[in-house]
């Protein structure tokens, strides 16, 4: 049965209303509009797995390939349970595999988009070691047929990690007579094949991200005043290499809390504090705030680096920063957009500013195909200047159409899509 959330607030309909909106600046014809807009194959699979007690219980898992005109599918797997249920989490599989094919195709790697995942969430059901590992094994079973090297290839995501990843590898491995398969998967340990740089990768691309718009906009970096929504993996890294760019963070959070210090606050010292203490908050010399005036402190650069919808229609007319970089997934709601736009500040939208996990993600899949691994500068470097392009082309895109960088990276991605899609032609 379809859910009254799924109704209200169905992700891929959000997704598809994107695209719309970047079909109608290029006067994409309909045909190939519709063809955008649908992912190719989304499969949906039972997985029955024998549980600790003896007795079975069947999961839900999901693949959904949106797009491969570029390159072969690639995109997270994640264990999860929204709380609208599995119909809901079909529908954000489907649009999350889109946003990988634009993402992809932003910061241009030869790659496409796909998304998958499990309708659980292990951290709330405690599932144990071994149950997890049958899990996971058992899905890799039942997507084997559609991932692969040249194919699709996952890549870590939501409760999922380098062991996950290792387990999935070794199955599809096993499954095809070839033990080492690293190239079927990203995110692995680097004992695995996994690349160096993976885990700043998102938060030093979107300090790559911010470094562009700061030239754009003229804005000195050097005592820049940063906010940090979420002080986990990409708030941190990107907190981290801005400090090393000039700028101070002045503000964090987490989910116990916000805190600001208008004196400045140094990164390191904030991780250290928050693996000590388990927050941010009482971090000494700061103030407890609410997550509002966090998000609407005077700075110059915000960084919503926690969960999607923070920044409301409200918020929004009382931002005062020039910069927005999204690390995390759709935190600003669509509403917002044209509020932003208005007060002339630059937002740099997910699918660029978080790309630089993918963009690892692609190298990673590189350095397994070819067998050869780069340095920790090596993997940087390439990554900088995929972003710094993605940034430059936005940037180009937002002028040559008048348009904010949201729509202007996914008319971006759009048209490289269509144009990989045009001269592949279709056959069948
Ligand atoms: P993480 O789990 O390392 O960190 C998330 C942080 O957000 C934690 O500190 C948590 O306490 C905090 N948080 C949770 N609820 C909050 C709330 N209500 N208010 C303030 N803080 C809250 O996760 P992450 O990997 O850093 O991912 C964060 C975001 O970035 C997500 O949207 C994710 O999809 C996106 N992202 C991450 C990567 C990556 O490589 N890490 C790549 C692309 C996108």
């Amino acid at each position: 049965m379809i859910s009254i959330n799924l109704i209200k607030n169905d992700p891929f309909l959000n997704a598809t209303k994107q695209l719309d909106d970047a079909c109608q600046i290029l006067k994409i014809d309909k045909g190939v509009r519709d063809y955008l807009a649908q992912p190719n194959k989304v499969l949906r699979i039972k997985i029955p797995v024998k549980m600790d007690n003896g007795k079975i219980r069947i999961f839900t898992g999901f693949r959904s390939q949106h797009n491969n005109d570029r390159g072969p599918y690639k995109g997270g797997i994640r264990y999860f349970d929204p709380e609208g249920g599995i119909e809901y989490m079909e529908r954000e599989v489907m649009a999350l595999s889109s946003w990988m094919t634009w993402k992809c195709a932003v910061v241009d790697i030869p790659l496409g988009g796909g998304k998958g995942g499990v309708y659980i969430n292990p951290k709330k059901e405690k599932l144990s070691e071994d149950e997890l590992e049958r899990l996971t094994r058992r899905f890799a079973f039942m997507i084997s047929e559609i991932i692969g090297p040249q194919k699709d290839i996952p890549a870590p995501d939501v409760y999922t990690g380098g062991r996950e990843m290792t387990q999935i590898m070794d199955t599809f491995g096993k499954l095809h007579g070839i033990t080492n398969q690293p190239g079927v998967i990203t995110g692995k340990p680097i004992s695995m094949g996994g690349s160096l740089a993976r885990n700043v990768a998102t938060g030093l691309g979107c300090a790559y991200c911010v470094r562009e718009a700061a030239k754009v906009l003229k804005l000195n970096l050097k005592g820049a005043k940063v906010v940090l929504q979420g002080f986990g993996n990409a708030a941190t890294f990107t907190g981290e290499y801005l400090e090393k760019m000039g700028a101070k963070v002045i503000a964090a959070s987490d989910s116990k809390g916000s805190i600001i210090n208008t004196n400045g606050i140094k990164t390191s010292k904030l991780i250290e504090y928050k693996e000590k203490k388990g927050s941010v908050v009482g971090f000494p010399g700061s103030k407890k705030v609410t997550t509002e005036d966090l998000l609407t402190t005077k700075c110059d650069i915000l960084v919503p680096a926690a969960l999607e919808n923070q920044i409301t229609a409200n918020i929004a007319k009382n931002l005062k920063c020039k910069i927005i970089a999204e690390a995390a997934n759709g935190p600003t709601l669509p509403e917002a957009d044209p509020i932003i736009y208005k007060k002339k500040i630059m937002v740099i939208p997910d699918i660029l500013a978080n790309s630089g996990g993918v963009c690892i993600s692609y190298l990673e899949w590189v350095q397994n195909n070819m067998g050869y691994y780069w340095s920790f500068d090596e993997v940087a470097k390439k990554m900088e200047d995929h972003i710094t392009r993605g940034f430059k082309d936005t940037y180009a895109r937002a002028k040559k159409y008048n348009i904010d960088m949201r729509k202007a990276a996914m008319v971006l991605a759009v048209e490289r899509v269509v144009e990989a899609f045009n001269q592949r032609g279709l056959w069948p």
